[in-house]
C-alpha cells in the first residue's frame, strides 16, 4: 500500500502563503476506424493483440502512413480549442524502450504542433468562467497496454509476470498541453476537475472521442507546483501521470498543494518528478525523476511525409464544427427559462439532451423538467442506474401529461402508469384503458360513494354543519376507496358542501 511520509500541510493553510500553478496534458484516443498510421482496425475491448499490423509492430521494412481521418478530427479539436493550425507540420520519432511500444519510440509531433495558441473558457460550478490558454495540440500515437499479474497492486512491484495488449499500439492520440496556469488560488482543484471535464464534453461534442475515462479514452497527467504568494517566479512542479477520472483530478490536485507546500515549510525542495495517484489513499507516491531536459533523442521522422493543411480544409472543417456545448447551454437555458439552480441541477444530473428531446417531442420545459428530475430520476435511483438508462421515451411522458392536462388521470396514478409503462404493460392511453384508471370525476358514481360516506358518519356530516370544514378530509378516505382511489379529492370536497347547503 502505498503511503506518504511527507506531512502535509492543510489545504487552506497551504494556499494563504502560496500560489498554485497548474499544468494539464490530456491525451485523448480519437475514434477513427483505423490506426493513426495502420489500417489496423481501431477498436476496444477485442481479444488481445488481434487488432495488429507489423506497422504497430515496427516491424523491420514496413511504412506507415497517416491516417487522413485523425488528421481532420485533430484539427477539429485544435478548432474547437479556438488554436491556430499549422500550415505545414510534421511527424518526430521519440525515442525509448519500453515493452508496450515495440518499435522502440513513440511516432509524435515535436516541434511544429498541428495546432498551437489557443484557449479554452471553463465554466466553475458557481457560473464563474476562468480562461484556460492551450500551449499546443498534437498528433501522436498510443502505447500497447500492459497487464502486470501475480501483485496485489496491478503495478509492476511484486507482479510476476506481465502482459501486453498491441491492439492500442498506434491507436490515433491528440494531446493537448495548457500553458501554466496561474490565479485559480483556492479554486484550483475545482478548475482542474471543470478543465477536463470540459475537453472531455468538447471532443465527445465534436464526435472524434468515446470520451470514456474509465475507457483512458480521455487522460490526464496533472502539473502542479507552489510559489511563495505574490512571487513572479515558479516553483518545482510535480506530474501526477494517468489521473482518469475527474474526481480523482481534483483530489490529485488538492494533494499535491498539501504535499508540496509541506514539502516547502520543511524548509526542503521540491523533487521534480512523475507521481502515481493512488485512488484507495488519495495520495500520490514518487514515479521517476524527470527534468525538462529529458532527452529522448527526437528527430524527423523520416517514413511520413510533412501533414499541408490548405485554408480551404480548414474552412470546410470549421463549418463542421458543432455548436460549443458551454453555448448551447446558455442557449437552452434561456430558452427553456429554468432558474439558475434549475438548470444546474438538469446539468448535473447530465439531462439536457433527455429534457431537449422531451421538450421536442412536445412537452413544455416546465412538464419535461418535472419527470425527469423527478419520477423518472427517483425510479432510476431505485434501479441503480441513470434516468436514460431505463428507456422512458419522450413520447410516453408527453403522453401522460396529456392525460393528466385531460383530467383523465392524475398526478399519482400518472406515476403508476409510468411504472406499468416501464414494465412493457403498453402505451399509458392503452394502460389507463386496459386496467381502469381513469379518475373518476362523473359526479353520479361519486355522488353515491360520497352519500354512502355520509351515511356511515353521521358524526363528521355534524361536524361540517358545524363550520368545521376540515373534517370533510375524514369522508374522502371512505370515498376514495370506494373509487379505487381514482376520485378527485377537490370535487369531493366541493360535492360535499353542495349536499350540505354550504357555501365553499
Ligand atoms: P512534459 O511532458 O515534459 O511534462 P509538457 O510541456 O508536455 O512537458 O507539459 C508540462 C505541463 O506543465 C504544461 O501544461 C505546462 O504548462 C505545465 N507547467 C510547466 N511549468 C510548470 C510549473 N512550474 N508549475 C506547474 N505547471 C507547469
Ligand atoms: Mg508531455
Amino acid at each position: 500500500m502505498a503511503a506518504t511520509t511527507e506531512s502535509l500541510v492543510d489545504f487552506d493553510e497551504a494556499l494563504e502563503k502560496y500560489d498554485p500553478v497548474l499544468g494539464f496534458e490530456v491525451h485523448v484516443e480519437l475514434n477513427t476506424k483505423t490506426k493513426m498510421f495502420s489500417d489496423a482496425p481501431n477498436v476496444f475491448g477485442d481479444e488481445p493483440n488481434t487488432n495488429v499490423t507489423p506497422v504497430c509492430l515496427g516491424l523491420p521494412g514496413v511504412l506507415p502512413v497517416v491516417n487522413k481521418t485523425a488528421v481532420e478530427y485533430s484539427i477539429l479539436i485544435g478548432l474547437a480549442l479556438n488554436c491556430k493550425i499549422a500550415e505545414t507540420c510534421g511527424f518526430a520519432r521519440k525515442n525509448y524502450f519500453y515493452p508496450d511500444t515495440p518499435k522502440n519510440f513513440q511516432t509524435s509531433q515535436y516541434e511544429d504542433p498541428i495546432a498551437y495558441d489557443g484557449y479554452l473558457d471553463v465554466e466553475l460550478e458557481d457560473g464563474e468562467v476562468f480562461r484556460v490558454e492551450i500551449e499546443r495540440a498534437h498528433m501522436e500515437e498510443d502505447a500497447g497496454k500492459l497487464t502486470h499479474m501475480g501483485g496485489s497492486t496491478g503495478r509492476i512491484q511484486g507482479a510476476d509476470f506481465s502482459l501486453v495488449d498491441y491492439n492500442r499500439a498506434g491507436v490515433p492520440l491528440v494531446e493537448i498541453v495548457t500553458k501554466p496556469i496561474v490565479g485559480a488560488g483556492k479554486r484550483a482543484p475545482e478548475l482542474a476537475k471543470a478543465y477536463v471535464a470540459a475537453v472531455r464534453e468538447i471532443v465527445k461534442n465534436l464526435g472524434v472521442s468515446d470520451a470514456k475515462m474509465e475507457r483512458g479514452n480521455v487522460r490526464c497527467d496533472a502539473n502542479v507546483s507552489l510559489m511563495p504568494k505574490g512571487a513572479d517566479k515558479f516553483g518545482t512542479r510535480s506530474e501526477t501521470k494517468n489521473v482518469n477520472s475527474l474526481r480523482a483530478v481534483e483530489h490529485a490536485v488538492r494533494f499535491e498543494i498539501e504535499r508540496h507546500a509541506g514539502v516547502l515549510e520543511a524548509g526542503q525542495k521540491v523533487v521534480q518528478e512523475t507521481r502515481h495517484w493512488h485512488e484507495d489513499t488519495r495520495t500520490t507516491t514518487a514515479g521517476r525523476p524527470k527534468s525538462d531536459a529529458d532527452d529522448y533523442r527526437y528527430f524527423p521522422e523520416p517514413d511520413l511525409v510533412p501533414v499541408v493543411t490548405t485554408a480551404e480544409w480548414i474552412e470546410e472543417l470549421r463549418a463542421r464544427l458543432p455548436e460549443p456545448p458551454a453555448e448551447r447551454r446558455k442557449r437552452l437555458k434561456a430558452e427553456w427559462g429554468y432558474s439558475d439552480a434549475e438548470f444546474r441541477d438538469v446539468v448535473n444530473a447530465g439531462l439536457l439532451d433527455a429534457i431537449g428531446e422531451t421538450i421536442a417531442a412536445g412537452a413544455s420545459a416546465a412538464v419535461a423538467r418535472k419527470w425527469w428530475m423527478g419520477e423518472i430520476s427517483r425510479l432510476a435511483k431505485n434501479a441503480d442506474t441513470d434516468p436514460e438508462g431505463l428507456g422512458v421515451t419522450p413520447a410516453t411522458i408527453v403522453e401522460l401529461n396529456g392525460l393528466i392536462e385531460a383530467k383523465k388521470i392524475n398526478d399519482k396514478i400518472a406515476r403508476q402508469v409510468l411504472e406499468f409503462v416501464l414494465a412493457g404493460e403498453g402505451t399509458p392511453a392503452e394502460i389507463v384503458q386496459k386496467r381502469g384508471l381513469a379518475v373518476v370525476n362523473d359526479d353520479s358514481a361519486l355522488g353515491a360513494a360520497i352519500e354512502d360516506a355520509m351515511a356511515t358518519m353521521p358524526d363528521v356530516v355534524a361536524k361540517i354543519k358545524d363550520g368545521k370544514l376540515q373534517a370533510i378530509g375524514a369522508l374522502i378516505g371512505p370515498v376514495m376507496k370506494a373509487t379505487r382511489g381514482q376520485a378527485d379529492a377537490g370535487r369531493v370536497r366541493e360535492l360535499v358542501l353542495e349536499k350540505l347547503g354550504i357555501e365553499g
